[in-house]
């Protein structure tokens, strides 16, 4: 099995977005760290639209200038050290600006589908080029931001433009729609890799574009009533490292806790414990790609402690490998 470790390396979005040491750079040292002892390496979906705006309002406020300082060297030293880096987008960036204080965002346009089609090939462009004068990588893999990227079609010539040719968005089953939220993939194929064209659900096998899905896992009710209640009894192992507050998700945690769901493989917080289950699934199915998504932000000490067993029972018989690596 090829197995993708990918994290989209961001700040919070909701009512407090936290700080750039908790979020971000103590938990990615804490990957950092399994990384090398098992010399694997991981993918790193990074949201760009943030070093955009550090870079805008660093002369200004020195705690931004301090925050840039630390993300871009991270993101240097992952790049250096084989870790892959890929292009992320949150769009809502161009609506936002620092107070002195916060990050005050304009969520009225978090899509990249909510801008106009002029607006979203500069967005492309000057995303993917910050990541390419960080790391003098080729950048060609993307991760929609809250996974959304439908309609397609609207992205799809500066995605062509910038030769931006691999997505990583879909999850087999995955559908949500809010005031800010729109994705649906049921129809998308039960596939651990193909090629499209016009939209990422709808395989064509002479497409341009390359789809490798993040790996999705049935779940049960009762896996989300065990998290919810960990999370209270023991917050140290089970608190995420992140100290935000993620945008409100409607309706999301209800319909976890009341019925079968199909989730993503991830190893935020308390989903880490199935990494070893769903490989197994995977294998059953015949897969050759299995992708675990996760958020530095989100991780736990226990999530941590997970990825780490399974990274060390795997790491012999299976092959953890990057976009760059294996494309
Ligand atoms: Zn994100």
């Amino acid at each position: 099995m090829n197995i993708y470790i990918t994290l989209d390396y961001e700040l919070y979005f909701g009512e407090k977005h936290g700080t750039v040491y908790k979020c971000i750079i103590f938990p990615t040292n804490e990957l950092i760290k399994i990384a090398e002892k098992y010399n694997v390496r991981f993918t790193f979906f990074i949201d760009a639209g943030f070093l955009l705006k550090l870079d805008e309002f660093r002369s200004k406020y020195p705690t931004l200038e301090e925050d840039y300082k630390a993300v871009t060297e991270q993101i240097k030293y992952l790049s250096e050290t084989g870790h892959d880096i890929q292009l992320h987008i949150h769009p809502h960036w161009e609506d936002s600006y620092y107070n002195g204080l916060n990050w005050i965002f304009d969520l009225k346009r978090y899509k990249l589908v909510d801008f106009n089609e002029i607006e979203i090939e500069d967005i492309v462009a000057k995303y993917k080029k910050v990541l390419t004068d960080l790391t003098g990588k080729k950048i060609f893999a993307y991760r929609a931001g809250g996974w959304c990227l439908q309609p397609f079609g609207k992205l799809k010539s500066a995605f062509i433009k910038n030769e931006i040719s691999f997505d990583s968005s879909v999850f087999k089953n995955g559908f949500y729609t809010s005031n800010h939220y729109s994705y649906d993939f049921r129809s998308a194929p039960d596939k651990d890799l193909y090629r499209f064209e016009e939209e990422p659900e709808i395989e064509n096998t002479i497409g341009y574009f390359t789809e490798l899905p993040i790996s999705a896992i049935k779940n049960s009710p009762l896996f989300f009533w065990k998290l919810f209640l960990l999370g209270r009894k023991n917050p140290y192992l089970h608190k995420p490292l992140g100290d935000g507050i993620a945008m409100p998700a409607p309706g999301q945690r209800k319909k976890m806790l009341s019925r079968y769901t199909n989730c993503t493989v991830c190893i935020d917080g308390y989903n880490a414990k199935l990494l070893q289950k769903a490989l197994m699934q995977l294998q059953k199915k015949k897969f050759k790609q299995m992708v675990v998504i996760g958020h530095p932000k989100a991780l736990s000490r226990y999530s941590i402690q997970k990825l780490e067993e399974f990274v060390n029972k795997n790491c012999n018989k299976n092959n953890f490998t990057t976009f760059t690596k294996n494309f």
